[in-house]
């Protein structure tokens, strides 16, 4: 079986659309998937507000932001747009400062600034120790979500971006309008990155892979010789969309292209629904709230907010 369009040997073949592409094709199609997305998101912000003119990339050391990294530096180079990273170190030993170590030496190879935050600069203590102090009822990964949003938020604002890039991919996407819509949460599936308007305090997100699968991000960045970390966070057993990941990739194996369907749904949906209202300001800390009252990280961590 030859390449879609050359003679040469596939690395890969796409069920969801028939395709076979040699290692050529493969990056060339990835990148252009990539840059119409940033294109089209881009534009979207763009005529809500002022173009960009500085943004961040959302750096974990994994192979999506990594990957992110590479592309949105072409991107961001050819727009003459400032680039600046951001890690967040959440305190999880054994796991974050390796990623962190391959995050920074990504960053010094490509000559792009690399400021890390934590955990502990928001509720004086790192994931693991605040796992201690006050066990979730469910999932670690939901204490540690809002604090990676606020963290990043917060950092964004502190680097003067106008956007801030993340790594999600066509899997972590769609698993996310699944859990929304398992939910009935039509009002998060609103307010799901990509950011199409900007909203005070919320720097907006743009996910330029969220139409590559994860199989195919990390078939591009061990073509690319790009060096990621590869670990799995100790807590990733007890993720809730395990299951939603689960089910989705035994959809995607009996109907090919349910991810794709997935994220087609939610645009359209998105464009039929009146734009987003302006988020209100928690009252405590004067941050964007997710709904009325005091936001999700005054909730649960306000006894520990440094
Ligand atoms: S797997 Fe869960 S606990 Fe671990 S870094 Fe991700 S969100 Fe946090
Ligand atoms: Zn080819
Ligand atoms: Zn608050």
């Amino acid at each position: 079986m030859d390449c879609r369009t050359c003679t040469s040997e596939p690395v890969i073949s796409r069920r969801y659309s028939g395709e076979h592409l040699c290692r050529r094709h493969f990056v060339s199609a990835v990148e252009k998937t990539v840059r119409r997305e940033l294109r089209k998101q881009v534009a979207a912000l763009e005529t809500n507000g002022a173009p960009l003119r500085r943004v961040a990339v959302a750096l974990s050391g994994g192979k999506d932001s990594t990957v992110a990294l590479h592309l949105v530096q072409v991107w961001a180079g050819a727009r003459r747009l400032e680039l600046v990273a951001l890690a967040v170190d959440e305190g999880i030993a054994g796991y974050r400062p390796p990623a962190l170590e391959c995050a920074r030496r990504c960053c010094d190879a490509l000559g792009v600034e690399l400021r890390v935050s934590g955990y502990r600069d928001l509720v004086g203590m790192g994931l693991d120790e605040l796992l201690q102090m006050q066990p979730p009822a469910g999932s670690p990964c939901s204490p540690c979500g809002i604090l990676r949003r606020r963290a990043l938020n917060l950092a964004a604002r502190d680097a003067g971006v106008d956007a801030l890039v993340l790594g999600h991919n066509l899997d972590d996407c769609a698993q996310t309008v699944l859990m929304n819509h398992a939910r009935g949460d039509v009002a998060r599936l609103q307010r799901m990155a990509p950011h199409l308007h900007r909203r005070p305090g919320m720097v907006p997100r743009l996910l330029p892979l969220r139409r590559i699968p994860e199989q195919e991000v990390y078939l591009l960045a061990l073509l690319q010789g790009w060096e990621f970390h590869d670990g799995d966070c100790p807590h990733a057993a007890k993720a809730q969309r395990n299951l939603f990941r689960e089910l989705l990739l035994q959809l995607e194996q009996a109907q090919p292209g349910t991810r794709h369907g997935l994220l087609r749904g939610m645009d359209r949906l998105r464009e039929t629904l009146a734009s987003p209202q302006p988020l209100a300001n928690c009252p405590t800390c004067g941050e964007p709230a997710g709904g009325e009252g005091e936001c999700q990280f005054c909730r649960q961590f306000g006894a520990f907010a440094v």
